[in-house]
């Protein structure tokens, strides 16, 4: 993509409105746009990355049998009051002015649209195990949503459901829906510091599990114990009388966190809320148990720009980074340089590499704040001093060192990132 051509453009001024750091830099940078609090456009480079960091979710959901489908976010009422949560769930926006006279609500989860189209297709112990899960759009009216794209009240969510026969087939799922979590963790580059998190299980099981990043923007308040790398939820800290819930250790180091992700035993909750049952072998019928499992795309990429930047700018992990490359050509005026930048951004397009082609005619001084702000993982420097030199200057962003390669150099490098 042509630097010229983005419609948006960077900005050095912070917005006077946001105060959390991810919103700051992401407007900025030119990622994303404020339309209200909670409620942001994704630009083109944000929209890139919230993309990828769906993609890598979607990957390993199908990789435990996930089966991608979409679920509306526009819900009728009466679902809402099959489970009790119309009245009850406090984030719920309503609506109560559609043609029909009906109410309706923009669903802030999906168990009471799942559990009923699970009715719907489930009867037999045949029809089970079943992982449906989407990505999609979620509405909360959160009373402070002042944390960027950590708390949005519009936002992504992957949310998958699992349905079995019985405990131990939720239990066997439960544990590949964690092992699924980290890798997907690991991708976005947040796997040192995200633990596994004990919290409340609700009344139907002990524990829940958290997934917590730790970030001193985080909102939550975790306790961790570093001989089992597991941590403790501020609900629970006090049920386990300050200790590890998996050892004896009472020296939990308290630190602050984002929940970036949180899976759930639903048990029988919301089969017996919709009667979903199924037949067993033996011709009886037993309600389905079931397991809900949540991750906040949107939220992993704040959480992200917070845990991963220096005074300069974001610092993306490989996997996210916008465009692979920054390609800079210093000196735009030098008929030279412009086609040697020209040609090198062809040849690495050309070979599906994803560039951010600085082709502006602005200072070298400024081109370089602005590629440290938006913070690819590689950059590309062709310049006067390059040509002389019969290469191209090639740094990472996470690195301070920069080297000249040859054409042939510089395409492995990045290839083999
Ligand atoms: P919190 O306690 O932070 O409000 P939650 O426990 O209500 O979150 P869940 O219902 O467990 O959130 O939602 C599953 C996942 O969706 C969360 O782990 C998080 O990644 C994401 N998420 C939840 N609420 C938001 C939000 N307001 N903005 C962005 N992401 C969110
Ligand atoms: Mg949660």
């Amino acid at each position: 993509m042509r630097q010229s051509k983005n419609f948006t453009k960077a900005t050095k001024e912070i917005p006077k409105d946001e105060t959390s750091f991810n919103a700051q830099t992401l407007i900025r940078a030119g990622f994303i746009d404020k339309l209200a609090a909670g409620v942001y456009t994704y630009l083109p480079y944000g929209l890139r990355v919230l993309t990828k960091i769906s993609q890598i979710v979607r990957e390993e959901m199908d990789k435990i049998g996930g089966q991608e489908l979409l679920m509306p976010a526009l819900n009728p009422k009466e679902n809402w009051e099959k489970t009790d949560r119309w009245g009850t769930f406090d984030a719920l926006f309503k609506i109560g002015n559609s043609s029909d006279s009906k109410e309706y609500t923009l669903a802030p989860t999906h168990e009471e649209i799942v559990t009923p189209l699970a009715q719907k297709h489930v009867f037999s112990y045949k029809d089970l195990p079943i992982y449906p899960y989407h990505i999609q759009t979620k509405f909360r009216n959160e009373k402070r949503a002042k944390a960027g794209l950590i708390r949005g009240r519009e936002f992504l969510m992957k949310d998958l459901y699992s349905f079995h026969v019985d405990e131990d087939d939720l239990n066997n799922f439960y544990l590949n829906a964690q092992k699924a979590y980290f890798k997907i963790f690991e991708r976005c580059g947040l796997l040192d510091m995200t633990y596994l998190t004990y919290a409340s299980g609700g009344s139907f099981s002990k524990y829940s599990h958290e997934f917590q990043t730790v970030a001193e923007a985080g909102e939550d308040t975790i306790y961790i114990c570093e001989d089992c790398s597991i941590a403790v939820n501020s609900e629970i800290i006090e049920d386990q009388k300050g200790g590890c819930p998996n050892c004896d250790n009472k020296k939990l180091k308290q630190e602050k966190a984002v929940e970036v992700g949180n899976i759930f035993k639903l048990m029988t909750k919301f089969s017996s809320a919709f009667g979903l049952e199924f037949t067993d072998e033996e011709g009886k019928k037993n309600p389905v148990i079931m397991g809900c499992y949540g991750i906040g795309p949107s939220r992993i990429m704040g959480t992200v720009v917070e845990v991963h930047h220096d005074d300069r700018g974001i610092i993306w992990p490989a996997e996210l980074s916008p465009f692979k490359v920054h390609l800079i050509e210093v000196k735009s005026d030098n008929k030279e340089v412009r086609e040697e930048a020209e040609k090198i951004y062809e040849e690495l397009v050309n070979k599906d590499i994803e560039v951010l082609y600085d082709d502006r005619e602005l200072s070298a001084g400024a081109k370089f704040a602005e590629s440290d702000l938006i913070g690819c993982t590689f950059r590309v420097v062709v310049s006067e001093k390059t040509i002389k030199k019969n290469g191209y200057e090639f740094k990472r962003r996470d690195s301070e060192k920069s080297e000249i390669l040859s054409k042939e150099e510089l395409v492995d490098k990045i290839l083999i990132a």
